[in-house]
Parts: structure tokens; sequence; C-alpha cells
């Protein structure tokens, strides 16, 4: 259609039906199975792309690994300078990725744009880093001895992405890692590859100009094979893995297994408790926002809703008033709210949520259905849907399982005590949110008694982080930091250096081996 040509040539991606290249490891190629990426507005095919074969696999590794070797001399500030090129170069071409994103991925415009701005400015954060990854001198307690903690790069990081965030994930990892002086090879989803063959192209460009090896930031895309062969591989020095628990925790065996480092960033089943004393005209919005923002498919997405009893039904209609004004379409449209499912398969999800609610007796309050007149039909879109389960039991399935869908399940509580158990009651621990003007509740919320999710936050819905703190969650989430904080340590391995000054050669603790 014009409208995906309009997108795509914007990035010099071409839009004749051609098979286009899916590996990139200095020099584009593919050889593997075929991946569709499909607009979930349309249901067009967008592209056909050659996914990597096991051997270019092998390929991109060596070449990995070649470019590791030359890039970890180089010094971290002029590292820093390469990720400051890279910067600008997705700064030109924002609102290009933006709406590729939104073509692709389906979340609407503004948080398409907003996705790359994330990466822009993790790579701000990365350029200020290189001039600060800095060890520390230890005071050893030997005479004429010190101690440095020093930072290397660790080697090879790969990357294996989620479809819901097609660019900002890569970002978070490759503007660190490239920091830290490591190659990168990204796997991103098998659906999203337009996204990431996009973003190669321009990390690609800022390498060209300045002489260094493509494999420094390599892309393999390809579907599960290529994504197990990757994690199982013993040359990956650290898998950086976005996606399901369930697939989070095959990835995580296997890396143990081989004593490889594995960053965890997996689902979320986020809840936002409203006390009496919220500012309605606040929170209600907030939530809004956190269960029907990107189709309810972010890993922060407000899924659970815990409302004090004295406010629940105010609460409830003006939530409803809200969904009210949904306007769901195409959301590369500047009107649209409320853009597809990423997938067919995701409407699945979705429905099978809806049987499940229906067949335990679920009051819902709206929604509840697929958008099945034309032009709607053609896509992936379902009504943003409330629902007040009958059971309250947190760790039943209902609400202890992350279902990728805007499907808001909601429950009345009397005391706080009561909603941070059920908050807590859950596997996951991505976000959560409490809503109050009384600092007595803030305090046990974000105390030792309070929320255990890696994201607490106090009149803050649970989406939409920044990335100058520590971002992700603990529990079954994964308990993997990434972006802000101090997550560029784990890009890094830490060597202590005890180093003799002295004339004598004592042993720690005084102990002595006097031949
Ligand atoms: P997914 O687990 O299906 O896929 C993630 C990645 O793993 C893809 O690249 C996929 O190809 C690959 N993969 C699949 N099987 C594999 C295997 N056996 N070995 C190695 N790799 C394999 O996830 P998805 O559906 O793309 O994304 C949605 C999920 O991601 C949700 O659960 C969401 O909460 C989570 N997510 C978490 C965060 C976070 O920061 N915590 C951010 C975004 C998304």
């Amino acid at each position: 259609s014009s409208r995906a040509s309009t997108v795509l040539s914007a990035l010099d991606i071409p839009t004749t039906p051609t098979e286009l290249p899916g590996v990139y490891d200095g020099q584009w190629k593919g050889s593997g199975d075929v991946l569709e990426s499909i607009c979930p507005t349309t249901g067009e095919v967008l592209a056909r792309v050659k996914s990597a074969s096991p051997e270019e696999l092998s390929v991109a590794l060596e070449k990995a690994r070649e470019a590791y070797k030359e890039f970890r001399l180089i010094p971290a500030p002029r590292r820093g300078e390469l990720v400051r090129q890279l910067r600008e170069a997705l700064a030109a071409k924002r609102d290009e990725l933006g709406a590729l994103v939104s073509l692709e991925m389906g979340k609407i415009k503004t948080e398409g744009v907003g996705e790359v701005q994330e990466f822009v400015d993790i790579c701000d954060y990365a350029v200020g880093l290189s001039r600060m990854m800095n060890g520390r001198v230890v005071s050893s307690e030997r005479p004429g001895h010190t101690i440095l903690e020093v930072p290397n790069p660790l080697g090879i990081v790969a990357v294996l992405s989620a479809f819901n965030f097609p660019v900002a994930v890569y970002g978070w990892n490759l503007s660190i890692s490239m920091a830290a002086g490591n190659a990168t090879i990204w796997k991103p989803s098998p659906s999203t590859p337009l996204c990431s063959i996009a973003v190669t192209k321009i990390v690609a460009s800022v390498l060209e100009k300045n002489g260094l090896p493509g494999a420094i930031a390599g892309l393999v895309t390809g579907g599960k094979d290529i994504g197990e062969a990757l994690v199982e591989d013993r040359d990956v020095e650290m898998v950086s893995f976005t996606g399901s628990e369930a697939v989070g925790r095959k990835v995580g065996k296997v890396v143990q297994s081989r004593f490889g480092k594995t960053l965890l960033e997996l689902g979320g089943n986020n809840a936002s408790i409203i006390m009496p004393d919220a500012d309605l005209s606040l929170a209600v919005p907030a939530v809004f926002f956190g269960s029907v923002g990107t189709a309810g498919q972010r890993c922060t997405s407000t899924r659970r809703l815990y409302l004090h009893r004295s406010i629940a039904p105010e609460f409830l209609s003006r939530l409803q008033g809200l969904y009210g004004t949904i306007r769901a379409g195409d959301p590369l449209a500047t009107d649209t709210l409320l853009g597809p499912l990423h997938t067919r398969g995701a409407l699945g999800i979705y429905s099978s949520a809806i049987d499940q609610l229906k067949a335990a007796d679920a009051e819902i309050l709206t929604g509840g259905s697929r958008y099945d007149e034309a032009p709607l039909d053609q896509g992936n879109f379902v009504r943003p849907t409330i629902a007040i389960p009958k059971t309250l039991d947190p760790t039943h399935e209902m609400w202890a399982t992350e279902r990728f869908a805007p499907v808001l399940y909601a429950a009345e509580f009397d005391e706080l005590e009561q909603a941070i158990e059920w908050n807590n009651a859950v596997p996951q621990g991505l976000s959560s949110s409490l809503w109050t003007r009384d600092l007595r509740n803030v305090g046990k919320w974000i105390g030792p008694a309070g929320s255990d999710a890696g994201i607490v936050n106090v009149n803050v819905g649970t989406s939409g982080a920044e990335i100058g703190a520590a971002f992700g969650g603990n529990k079954s989430t994964g308990w993997g930091r990434e972006s802000g904080g101090d997550a560029w340590k784990q890009y890094v391995r830490w060597s202590a250096c005890t180093l003799n000054f002295s004339d004598e050669a004592p042993l720690a603790q005084g102990v002595s081996f006097d031949a």
C-alpha cells in the first residue's frame, strides 16, 4: 500500500516485493527461513526477510569475536564518541523510525516516536557513562600494596528482544554494551524484522564512517531456532533476554548451565492501588493509559486494579467514561488512541481471557469483543476490557497470569495492607503504583513491608519509565536491571588487581608459609 511504502522508503527499505537480507555481520546476507513482516493494522505483508541460517549465525559470531578484539582496545571515551554519533543519526530519523514502529508493531505514532526517543536518551546516558565507567581503588591491609577493581569489556553480548519494543530494548542494551567495549549481536522478534533492519542500517553507517567493523553491532534475524543456538553458544559471554516468562525460564537455565551471564527482563503483571484520598483526576487517566496504551502490550501495562471500597464506584464510572472515548484505528493517524494487537495469535490470548472471565461469571464492565466492522476487521483490533472477577484469590490463575492484551482485572479492598498483599501475591514483580496523598501510606508502600516489584511508583502509573533509573523486575520477571543506575556494571568483567609496590611479599590475613 502507499501508506506502507511512504514509511519504508523514508528509511531506504526497498518496497518491491523482494526478499530482504536479515543478517548483518559487516555485510548484509541471509539464507535461512523467510520471515514475513505483517502489518497488524491491515494484514498486508510488508516485506519478506531472509533470516540467519545456522552457518550464518556461526560466521556472525566469529566476526563479532574479531570485532571485539579490535573494539576493546579503543578507550571508553572514544567509544562514547561513537555512541554520540549514533545518537545523532537516530535523532535525524526519529520520526521515520517511529512511523515504522507503528506500521510494523502497531503502537500509535506518538509511542513509536517515543520509543526512538528512548534510544536517543539512553545514548546520551551512555556517552556520559563512557567517561565514568570507573573502577575503585581499595586500601589494602598489606603495607605497600594497593588493590584496584578494574572493569574490562566482557566479549560478546547477545540481545534477544520481544516484539512490543522493537527499537528501545535493543537501544538500552546496545548503547551501554558499546560504551563498555563489547561486540553486540541482536536477535530481534521474528515479527518485527524491518525495525531491526532499519536500526542496524543506521548503526552500521556510523561504524562504517569511523572505519570500524560492522560486527561490533551485528544482526541475526530468526525465530526460536536461531534464538536457541545463540543462547547455547559458549562464545556468547552475556545473554540479555527480554520476553515472556516461559521462554525466559528456558533461556536462563541454558545460559546458567554453561555459566554464562544473563540479564532477564520478563513478563509483568502490574497493579495500581487507589486509596480513598487519591486525586482521581490524575489517577483515572493514569490507569486509562496504563491499561489501554500500546493496546495493553507493554510489560508495564496496568493489568490489575485494586480500588478502595469507598471510591470504587466513582473510579470505575469515570474510567468507563474514558474507555468510551477510545478511538481505534490506524496507529499512524494522529487522532488514534488504540492500535491493533500485534499478531493474529494475540487475538486468541485476548479471547481466551474473555472466555475465562465469562465462564467464571465475572462482571464485564466494558469491552469483551473484537472490532469486526470494516476497516478494523482487517487488523487485530480488540476492545479494551474492564472486568470484575468473582474470585479475590490473588494466586488464582486469572489474577496471577500476564495476558498480553488490554484486559484490566479490578477488585475492591478495605485496608492498604490487604491491597499490598494482593499486589505481591503474584509470581511477577515488575511495576506497581499507589495513588494516595498520605505520607504514611507512601512509607508503607516503599518500605520493607511494601511492594515487592522492581518499579514502585507513587501517584505515577505503572507504565512509562525513564532511562535514568534502573529498569527491571523481581521474582519471575527475572531480577534483571537495564538502563540507568548501575546497569553498565553487568556489561563488563570485573577484576580485583592487587599491586605490590613494596620490597616484601606478605600473605593476607598474616598467614606465614616459611620454608
Ligand atoms: P517471547 O518470549 O515470545 O519472545 C522473545 C524473544 O525470544 C524473541 O526474539 C523470540 O524469537 C525468542 N525466542 C523464542 N523462543 C526462544 C527459545 N527457545 N530460545 C531463545 N529465544 C527464543 O516474547 P514476546 O511475545 O515477543 O514478547 C512479549 C513478552 O515480553 C511479554 O511477556 C512481556 O512482558 C515481555 N517483555 C518484558 C519486558 C521487560 O523489560 N521486563 C519488556 C518488553 C517485553
